[in-house]
């Protein structure tokens, strides 16, 4: 059985039986196999990885824009030539179709792309002869040793949302991946290495709820940030913000796409069917309830149906799958509780994918496609992240009940609208209490030179990921007021 240890110092970490960590299985979704072995982090190890940053924090403070640059170019360059391996890593672990794992790998480097323009980013501001001689000037310096903690959804994405922005600006990192599927980072770490990434700038410590916890007290991490679900974010946000560390704590969502009926409906029905089924609907940024306005609702209905009908299911590695099988057993349990409650809850139960299976592998995560109509806004269905392959349709009277619905979910991640009046579409971008909205466009990920976050109990902390956000997440920063005398006054005495 493959095992995957912690990556300390540049190179590979512990992970011995009897050291303070243990080991965690890690399943291939598909199969439901346990497939390989990752070791446990606690406080020895996280201790040996902030040691490990903190060391390395002052030769790469100091090191020149110049060789950061080039370092990051070279590691854009290696992840690029080994994309397919990532992303099999990916497909193996968390289950995704190796071609959304292949778009998850390209929006990674986006971000590797992004922090090669560091120079850029962190140009300081100078004003001269504010007063007779004096001049002042604004800096941004590095924080020192980061932490960044990732779900398991994004195994490769969401650290490279993280760590080349956090590296480039001259801190050092300590990644915890999520322990369901660990390998991608592994693999990310090992080519910063041949990159020229210094020993120690960059370093993984696996495990759970231990392995953070312990990160989070830890007295010589500055700052935090975060990615998983809410009540986990809320967590983080909470207990490193009590010893002062900076936190950035990304949570979960319910992201609402509200369809007016002048809308284009083929397409919108193509999106809906594309955002809540796409990665089996584990995406913070997947479509989980469409808001159908008057007419909007029985034509829809139908259309989704037709489309969903049609998306094939299947093992990850199958280059025919559409949409693989969910992380893991209990997960997929929950899952299809979810729609066994929402019947009993009143909704209609248009498509129930409890019963789907793939034949030869029973024994994997499977789980169909589930379309719940008439959902009301009471129900569990409708009010929890569900985070599987069920779509919920509500019904509203009217444009402004749809967006009151929008607005009153605790989750504020992201929320799209789809219509032909560009009026409308104007008032949604102002009115949605979601912090990404799309317009015709279902799942609105910003670009890398844009930043990614929600709002409410979507993101804690006041800086998204990525973009120039992330520039002023992982600075800080400082301002000189210099008066020099002119050295023609001197020499006049
Ligand atoms: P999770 O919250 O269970 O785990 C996230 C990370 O926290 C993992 O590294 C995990 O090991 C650790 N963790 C889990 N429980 C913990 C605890 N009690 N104390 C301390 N650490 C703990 O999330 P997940 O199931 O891995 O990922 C799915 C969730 O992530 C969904 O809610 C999804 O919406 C969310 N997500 C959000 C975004 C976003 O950008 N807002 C992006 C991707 C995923």
């Amino acid at each position: 059985m493959k095992t995957v240890t912690h990556w300390i110092a540049g190179k590979p970490f512990g992970g011995t039986p009897g050291a303070s960590g243990t080991w965690g299985p890690v399943t291939d979704p598909a199969t439901g196999e346990v497939t390989t072995q990752v070791a446990m982090g606690g406080a020895d190890e996280v201790g040996a990885a902030v040691a490990a940053a903190k060391d390395a924090y002052a030769g790469w403070r100091t090191s020149s824009i110049a060789q950061r640059t080039a370092i990051l170019f070279r590691y854009r360059e290696l992840l690029d030539a080994r994309r397919d391996d990532l992303a099999a890593l990916i497909t193996a672990e968390q289950g995704k179709v190796h071609a959304d794992a292949l778009g998850e790998v390209a929006r990674g480097l986006e971000i590797v792309e992004l922090a090669c323009g560091l120079g850029a980013a962190l140009k300081g501001e100078t004003s001269t002869e504010v007063s007779r001689l004096v001049d002042v000037v604004s800096i941004r310096q590095p924080l020192g040793v980061v932490v960044g903690i990732s779900p398991f959804n994004f195994p490769a994405m969401i650290g490279m949302w993280m760590f080349p922005m956090a590296i480039a600006c001259g801190n050092t990192f300590v990644h915890k991946p999520s322990s369901k599927a660990p390998s991608a980072s592994m693999l990310l770490a090992q080519l910063a290495a041949e990159a020229g990434v210094p020993d120690g700038v960059l370093n993984i410590v696996h495990g759970d709820e231990v392995a953070v916890n312990a990160l989070l007290d830890h007295p010589d991490v500055a700052a935090v940030s975060f990615v998983g679900s809410t009540p986990v974010a809320r967590h983080v946000y909470r207990r490193a913000a009590a010893t002062g560390k900076r936190v950035q704590a990304l949570g979960g969502a319910k992201n609402h796409m509200l369809v007016l009926p002048d809308a284009d409906l083929d397409a919108a029905a193509e999106a809906a069917v594309t955002a809540a089924y796409g990665s089996a609907g584990q995406r913070c940024m997947a479509v989980s309830v469409v808001v159908a306005v008057g007419a909007a609702g029985d034509a829809m209905v139908p259309r989704i149906v037709e489309r969903a009908r049609r998306v094939r299911i299947g093992p990850g590695d199958d280059p025919a799958s559409e949409m693989g099988p969910l992380v893991t057993k209990a997960h997929r349990d929950d899952v299809a509780d979810y729609v066994a409650g929402a019947a009993a809850q009143g909704a209609d139960v248009v498509l129930d994918g409890r019963d789907f299976t793939v034949e030869g592998l029973e024994n994997g995560h499977w789980m169909g496609i589930s379309l719940l109509d008439r959902v009301g806004t009471d129900s569990d269905a409708y009010r929890d992240e569900i985070f599987g392959p069920v779509l919920c349709v509500v019904r509203a009277e009217s444009y402004a009940e749809a967006v009151r619905i929008v607005n009153a979910s605790p989750f504020g991640n992201a929320s799209s609208i789809f219509t032909r009046d560009g009026g409308a579409a104007r008032r949604f971008q102002l009115e949605a209490e979601t912090g990404m909205v799309g317009v015709n466009v279902p799942m609105p990920v910003p670009v890398g030179y844009h930043s990614f976050g929600g709002w409410k109990d979507s993101a804690f902390g006041d800086h998204r990921m990525y973009g120039a956000e992330a520039v002023h997440f992982y600075t800080r920063g400082k301002v000189i007021t210099s008066r020099w005398p002119d050295p023609a006054e001197v020499a006049a005495g």
